[in-house]
Order: C-alpha cells, then structure tokens, then sequence
C-alpha cells in the first residue's frame, strides 16, 4: 500500500467496462485500488474474499487475467501507472465545462486544446476562468494573441 493510484479516466466511458454488473465493476476498482505496482493482487491481498466472487466475470471481460502458474496471481487492467497530472485533470474539466467544442469555431470534431485565453506567455493563469476549449487549428491559429488581437489579425 501507500502507492498512490489512479483509475484511468477513460474508464467511465469503457464500453466493456460499463456492461459489467455492479458487483463486477466494484471489484475491478477494489483490485485496482489495492494491487500493487505491477497490477499483481494475489490471494493473500487484504481484500481478496470480497473480489473472489466477481473474477470468473472479470476475466471474461479481458479485465483481469489469471495466473495459475504463478500461485493465485490476478492481474488487473484499466487502471493507469502514471499519475494523472493536475494540468490534465483541469484539461479535462475544461473540455467537459465547454462541451467538448472548440469555444472559437464550434467545432467537436478536431483535436481539442485546452486554450489561455489570455496566453500564459503573457501573464494569463491556469485558472478555469482563463481557460477554454479550442480546436488544434484555432488554437495553433491564435498562437499567444488575445482573442482580441487575433480576430483584428483575420479581419485585416
Ligand atoms: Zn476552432
């Protein structure tokens, strides 16, 4: 214990994730939680018994794999090794606040960047008030302008 771990954040729009029963997606995320850096949770794992139930379902769904040979080794997946950085996290939420569009153009079906309105390189914070959701090409268009500055830019 004491590793700081993190479910992937794709995980609430994981199809096979989703169409688990209750009972098997609360199991995923216990293991998840509690196995250790290399996604190992053995019979020996505080937490087992309750999870135990719910394998035979899990290693159907391709989540989890056993080890037979290795002991009772459960191996599970869908969860991410690395943190999730605190600049994703805002990224995130930005893209959600703003409907996953681009705030510009409208678009949904570009790559999407999480846009400073007023450019950091000029002072503008990480603060969600100065961030919005724009599209790969508005957000290369604009550079480091104002929206200001950039729409005088296209107009001239
Ligand atoms: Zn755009």
């Amino acid at each position: 214990m004491g590793r700081n771990r993190s479910i992937h954040p794709n995980i609430w729009s994981d199809e096979a994730f989703v169409a688990l029963s209750f009972d098997a997606r609360l199991a995923l995320l216990t293991l998840g939680t509690l196995c250790d850096s290399r996604d190992r949770f053995t019979s020996t794992t505080p937490g087992f018994d309750a999870v135990r139930h719910d394998l035979p379902q899990l290693i159907g769904a391709g989540r989890v794999e056993w080890d037979g040979s290795a002991g009772e080794v459960v191996y599970a997946f869908g969860f991410s090794r690395r943190r999730v950085s605190r600049w994703e996290r805002i990224r995130q939420f930005i893209f959600d606040r703003d409907g996953r569009a681009c705030t510009y153009c409208g678009a949904v079906d570009e790559p999407l960047h999480c846009d400073h309105v007023v450019p950091a390189s000029r002072g503008g914070s990480n603060e969600p008030s100065n961030l919005t959701t724009a599209c790969k090409p508005c957000n290369l268009s604009k550079n480091d302008r104002t929206p200001a500055e950039w729409l005088n830019s296209q107009t001239r």
